[in-house]
Formats: C-alpha cells, sequence, structure tokens
C-alpha cells in the first residue's frame, strides 16, 4: 500500500505559475532599469565631463596667450551667455586665492566648498562633482593648472542633466511596471491555457464510474506533455481493468475450486448418513474427506508458496545442483505413468552433468510439474520427450508432448493463477502448477516458453542461466 502525506494547498497551478511568472519578470524589469539607469548617467556625466574639458582648454588658451584681462572678460561672457546660476568660473592660485572669477552671487557658500577639492597636481584636467548648498542639484566641476602654476576652474550646474535624468528614470518605471502587469495577465493567460489539458483529465478521470472502467479519456490538441498523461491514464485504467477481471476470474476460480471438493465431501457424508450404517461405508467416507482434505491443503500450500516466492518472502538456497541428475530421477518416477496410459516417454541427457545454482526441492517440483502435464494431457498411445543440453553456458530443458496443444488465446494465460484451459477443465488439476513453475524459475533468474500448435502437441521450454 502507498500512503502518502496529503498536503493540500488552496493556490492552483497557475496561480503559483502566474506569481513565479510576476516575480521573474519584476527581477528581469529591476535589471534592465538599473542597467539603462547607471549607463545613461555614466554617458551623461562623460559629456558634461568632455565639454567642461573643452572649456578648461580654451580658458587656459587664452589666459596663457592673451592674459588674465581678457580670461575675466571671457568669464563674464560666458556667464552672461548661459545664466550665472548655470556656471562658475575661477582662476586660482595655488593657494586657493582667487585672480579672476565669474559672477558667483547664485553659488552659495562656493569658496568654502572650493576649499576643500582637491587641486590638480598635473598637467591633467581633474573632475569632481559638489554639492551647493540649498541647490537640489549637483555640479560637476573641472580643474587645470596653466603653465605658470595657477588653476582654472570651471563649474556647470547639472539640472537640465538631472532633470531629463529623472524624467527618464519615471518612463522607465512606468515602463516596468506596465510589462510587470502584462507580464502577469500573459502569464496567468499562458498558464491557465497549459492548465486546460489538466483539467480536462481531471474532469474525464472523475466522471468515469466505477463500474465502467473500460472507458478511456479521449485525446485532445493541448499538447504533447497532456497527450502523454491522457496516455498514462489510459494505461493505468487498462491495468487496473485486467486486475479487476483478473481477479474476478481467480476468485471465481477459487471459488470453483473450493466448492467441488466441498461439496463431493458433503456429498460423500450424506450419502453415508442416509444410507446403510456399515463401517466399511465410514471407512469409505473417512477416506475421501481425508483425499479432499490433503487436495485443498496442497491447493492452499501452493498458493502460498507462490505468493510468498513471488514477494520475495522465500529464501532460496542456491547449492550446485546437477540438473541431469534431477531429471534421470524425474523420468524414472513418471515412467510408469507414461507407461500406463501407453505413452513412449523419451529422453535427450547428454553424458556431462548439467550444473546450475538452485533449490533442489524446487527444481524438482518445476521438472514433475512440466513433465506431469506432458503426460496428463497427451492422450492414450502418444508420445512425450524430454531434452536438456547446455547452450552457450545456457541451460535449455525441451518437454514436448503430442497432446491437444495450447489455443494461442490461451497461450498467454495458462501461467496465470488458477487458469485452467477450457479443454482441460474434465482432467484432474486446480491450475497452479504452470504458475507455480514460472513462479520458481523466475526465482532461479530462469525463463520459461511455450510453443505449441493446436491439435498437434505442445514444446515447453525451460532456460536457467
Ligand atoms: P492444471 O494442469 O492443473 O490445469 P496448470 O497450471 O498445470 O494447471 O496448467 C494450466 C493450463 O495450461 C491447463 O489447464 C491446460 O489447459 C494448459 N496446459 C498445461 N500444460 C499443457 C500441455 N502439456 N498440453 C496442453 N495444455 C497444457
Amino acid at each position: 500500500m502507498c500512503l502518502n502525506k496529503k498536503r493540500t494547498t488552496n493556490h492552483t497551478v497557475s496561480t503559483r505559475l502566474t506569481l513565479w511568472y510576476a516575480l521573474f519578470s519584476a527581477i528581469f524589469c529591476m535589471s534592465i532599469f538599473t542597467v539603462v539607469s547607471v549607463k545613461m548617467r555614466h554617458n551623461a556625466q562623460k559629456r558634461v565631463d568632455n565639454s567642461i574639458k573643452t572649456e578648461l582648454g580654451e580658458f587656459k588658451r587664452i589666459y596663457e596667450q592673451e592674459g588674465l584681462g581678457e580670461l575675466q572678460e571671457e568669464f563674464r561672457t560666458e556667464t552672461e551667455a548661459q545664466g550665472a546660476n548655470e556656471l562658475f568660473c575661477r582662476l586660482i592660485t595655488p593657494q586657493n586665492i582667487p585672480l579672476a572669477t565669474s559672477n558667483t552671487n547664485g553659488w552659495m557658500q562656493l569658496p568654502e566648498i572650493l576649499q576643500n577639492i582637491p587641486l590638480p597636481k598635473d598637467d591633467r584636467p581633474q573632475f569632481n562633482t559638489i554639492y551647493p548648498a540649498e541647490s537640489h542639484f549637483n555640479t560637476r566641476m573641472g580643474s587645470a593648472k596653466t603653465a605658470d602654476g595657477n588653476i582654472i576652474q570651471f563649474g556647470f550646474n547639472l539640472h537640465s542633466e538631472n532633470k531629463s535624468h529623472a524624467k527618464i528614470q519615471r518612463i522607465l518605471t512606468i515602463g516596468s511596471l506596465l510589462l510587470l502587469i502584462l507580464n502577469a495577465i500573459s502569464g496567468w493567460v499562458i498558464s491557465r491555457r497549459a492548465m486546460s489539458g489538466v483539467r480536462r483529465v481531471t474532469k474525464a478521470v472523475s466522471n468515469i464510474e466505477k463500474d465502467s472502467l473500460d472507458c478511456q479519456v479521449s485525446f485532445g490538441n493541448e499538447g504533447l506533455e497532456i497527450n502523454e498523461l491522457v496516455n498514462a491514464f489510459n494505461l493505468m485504467l487498462s491495468r487496473i481493468q485486467s486486475l479487476i477481471s483478473e481477479i474476478k476470474e481467480v476468485s471465481d476460480n477459487v471459488a470453483h475450486d473450493l466448492r467441488s471438493p466441498i461439496t463431493r465431501m458433503r456429498g460423500s457424508a450424506e450419502t453415508t448418513l442416509t444410507g446403510p450404517q456399515e463401517i466399511e461405508a465410514y471407512r469409505e467416507m473417512g477416506q475421501t474427506i481425508l483425499e479432499e482434505c490433503d487436495s485443498l491443503t496442497e491447493m492452499i500450500n501452493t498458493t502460498l508458496e507462490i505468493a510468498q516466492t513471488e514477494s520475495g518472502l522465500v529464501q532460496i538456497s542456491y547449492t550446485p545442483l546437477d540438473l541431469r541428475e534431477i531429471l534421470t530421477t524425474a523420468i524414472e518416477l513418471f515412467e510408469p505413468v507414461a507407461e500406463e496410459k501407453q505413452i513412449r516417454f523419451l529422453s535427450d541427457l547428454p553424458d556431462d552433468p548439467l550444473i546450475i545454482p538452485g533449490d533442489k526441492t524446487r527444481i524438482q517440483r518445476i521438472c514433475a510439474n512440466l513433465i506431469d502435464n506432458a503426460i496428463k494431457y497427451t492422450p492414450v498411445g502418444g508420445k512425450v520427450s524430454l531434452r536438456a543440453f547446455n547452450e552457450d553456458g545456457h541451460i535449455h530443458i525441451e518437454i514436448s508432448d503430442t497432446g491437444p496443444g495450447i489455443d494461442p488465446t490461451e497461450k498467454e494465460r495458462i501461467f496465470d493463477r488458477f487458469y485452467r484451459g477450457e479443454k482441460s477443465r474434465s482432467s484432474s488439476g486446480n491450475g497452479l502448477g504452470l504458475c507455480l513453475a514460472r513462479t520458481l524459475i523466475h526465482a532461479h533468474g530462469g525463463t520459461i516458453t511455450v510453443q505449441s500448435e493446436p491439435k498437434k502437441g505442445s514444446t515447453f521450454i525451460v532456460i536457467f542461466p
């Protein structure tokens, strides 16, 4: 029995898939958003740095070629053109004393802030970002050394850059949110569609009545996986169906096999009790009841042995056995039975021993069952032959007879528990012989097959590794 701990959940697979889909979309959108944002900020800064560098180069040229006065004039022109709040320009000594400066009235505490900005040590311009007091916007500034050791500083208010960056960030945020919602909706729709096949199969399976297990779930066009699921369900249904009919047949056979001896015992007891009260009649009744009890016990024991061997409960002791010796003993045992039925019993055994690892009693039972069947089902005057040989390290036993043969429709079933062929019901037996033989052969790692032609005879082939 398979006990599965039942784990209940209120979330449908669609909901879970949608949540996962939304989560991955959110992670994806946020990653794209971050990468784009960082890249844009980096590019914008590079652009600003380049224009600062150009301005610094121009200021340097004017100062070095045209003098301090021209530089001051250039500062003024530049400030007027762009607006005093947008930029600042300064020429300072290495001791931070301003020599020329643009109108910095709008730049609160600029001298104090610039006091802490490190000055360039070589000819390469140096860039810094500063945060002027009472300004929401940061400022990018550059400093460059002139030929006489003074330093030109040029700062550029980034508020328009920041504004456009914030605008793009807003667009990206709204776009990401829309994409997230769209992804969640499409995830929901896709998962609902994907699950529609599962729902259809569930509905079809729950509609199957317990007494109509021969129904099959129909295939749809939801995809290969769903069709595989349908196929698995249909296979399972067929298997359950065949198991149920097997159980039904076994119980019918058991009922029949139990009813017959019980009826016989009852009949015998009834006849004895109602007939003349003679000691001989009672002795006969006792004899009949003993025989019937013996055959019932044998049937129960065989059924138990099959069940225990199949489930691996029986420990088979593997010792090296000479199969030729076992077969010789069996032939000697069955020869008188064959003779009685005027059946020619031929054997062909090799000179060398046929060694297999196995359980002696069980191997003897396999051989006895097969020889017994061959003689039992062969009519008077027929022929039974037994052959054993070693081929490629495998030991073969072939038992052929000239009996009625086995109908092709019965071939698969003769090894089933309690199965008796249609034509064999009149002869003695309980339908367990071949089932036990096959179970024991399998337990020894061997195989058993049958070749048969109706009205011509059958050959049972056993191969041990
Ligand atoms: P039982 O012989 O008691 O009926 P078995 O399990 O030995 O049970 O055999 C099952 C069925 O297989 C038999 O009822 C018979 O129909 C068929 N069978 C077995 N051996 C032979 C044989 N040698 N020739 C023809 N039919 C056979």
